[in-house]
């Protein structure tokens, strides 16, 4: 069996996913959910001139000479409040308070700061002067928020497969968006294996370890935006495993991720239970950790199995199950962001495409890397001290302290 290439091998698992569907959710339930359609703006922003102090609506060209040693004497004809609808219309010679917010009237044409007149009273309750002396003069749309500065009824805002943050809610009610369509999210059905695996909150015993991977594998699920179902340990019995992807089979999930028996070993059913009701293809792909991966479906539902050693798993997870988990979510997938940063210590690998973790963090303003613990791939603590994977290139064995390599935080 041939090497595959990380590429090769992500772009064939790749091809296999897309969006789960479409619903549509009330604005509150939508933070981190996936955009199904563009949206372009209902209305301006602001949606009428306002006021950006609390002050006094003016005409600009009444003020043309005022300085604090000789201010200028407005009448006040109007006391504006936010949310109010002012109908007065400003002749020269005129002022009305205003605060901040608040809709500009008619004939103003510029907001003169309290603090630029002779009335710097902002306590709740005071009534408006009668007079306002200005200090200051100051130029037409001085302190106003124009209608349609931030947006224009019509423009474009927001994509789809754009996965929506808490600035991009705030737009959305800003536009009464009350109703969003959104990307379903997918169901991703979890599975580990081996005869070693007992569970957490059971004492060690000879010859076992605790299941680690169902932890580590479920919160990445739920990271990349998808539902996890939790189907437990299998044992190297076929019926165990059987039973358990029976299980997911009945649960309408969109994905079946396991852990460990992809590596040639005695006792491995999986791929047996898989090819009876599907088919599974075993990989080898040119990198380090993780080289084994199996890939295929069950029952018409696509199946990703990840080799057990937890390090190789969490790797194995970001090349290639979230890349999959953002096609199924309509995210445009596999585009996360790399950083370059600069090598403390000299490094080598074997020539594959190799995620080493590390440490990074800014040293005389430069982001320097620092291999975090042990790098074999079954010590769990080098991944739980690192902060990035470095990715480093298939055919490289070696690296000087100084170079660059792209990285991943994580
Ligand atoms: P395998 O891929 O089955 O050859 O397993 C490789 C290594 O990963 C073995 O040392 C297993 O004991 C270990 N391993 C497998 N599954 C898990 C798991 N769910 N949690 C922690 N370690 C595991
Ligand atoms: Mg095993």
């Amino acid at each position: 069996m041939s090497l595959l290439s990380v590429d090769e091998a992500r772009s064939r698992i790749l091809s296999q996913f897309e969006p789960v569907g479409t619903e549509t959710l009330s604005l509150a339930g939508c933070a981190g959910r996936v955009l199904a359609a563009d949206v372009a703006a209902q209305n301006n922003l602001p949606s009428f001139d306002n006021s950006a102090m609390d002050g006094f609506a003016v005409i600009a060209s009444d003020l043309v000479d005022a300085v604090r040693v000789s201010p200028r004497t407005l009448e006040v004809v109007a006391d504006i409040p936010a949310g109010t609808s002012p109908t007065v219309t400003l002749v020269s010679g005129q002022a009305a308070r205003i605060m901040t917010g608040a809709p500009m009237p008619k004939g103003a044409d510029a907001v003169i700061p309290v603090e630029e007149t002779d009335f710097d009273h902002r306590a709740p309750g005071t009534p408006a002067p009668k007079t306002v002396s200005v200090y200051k003069s100051l130029n037409a749309g001085d302190y106003v928020r124009a209608q349609g500065t931030d947006v224009q009824t019509g423009q474009p805002v927001l994509k789809s497969g754009h996965k929506l943050r808490p600035q991009d809610l705030g737009l959305l009610a800003m536009l009464g968006v009350a109703e969003v369509p959104v990307y379903g999210r997918p169901r991703v059905a979890l599975l580990s294996s081996g005869d070693e695996l007992i569970p957490v909150d059971e004492p060690l015993r000879p010859g076992k370890i605790r299941d680690s991977n169902t932890y580590t594998l479920a919160a990445l699920i739920e990271d990349a935006g998808a539902e996890v179902l939790r189907l437990g340990i299998a044992s190297d019995r076929r019926e165990s495993v059987e039973g358990l992807l029976a299980n997911a089979a009945t649960q309408k999930v969109d994905l079946i991720l396991s852990s460990a028996g992809v590596s040639v070993g005695a006792f491995d059913f999986i791929k047996d239970v898989v090819e009876a009701q599907g088919e599974l293809t075993f990989w080898r792909v040119n990198m380090r950790p993780g080289k084994p991966l199996a890939f295929g479906s069950f029952k018409n539902i696509p199946f990703i199995g990840l080799p057990g050693n937890p390090v190789s798993a969490f790797v194995g997870f970001e090349v290639f199950v979230r890349p999959a988990l953002e096609g199924l979510s309509g995210l445009e997938a596999g585009n996360r962001p790399r950083i370059r940063v600069r090598l403390a210590e000299n490094i080598s690998s074997d020539g594959r495409e190799s995620y080493l973790r590390a440490n990074v963090r800014e040293e005389d303003g430069i982001l320097s890397a620092h291999l975090a613990g042990h790098q074999g791939s079954g010590n769990l603590l080098s991944i739980v001290q690192a902060n990035a994977l470095l990715i480093i290139p298939a055919g490289v064995k070696s690296l000087a302290a100084g170079m660059e390599v792209d990285a991943w935080l994580l």
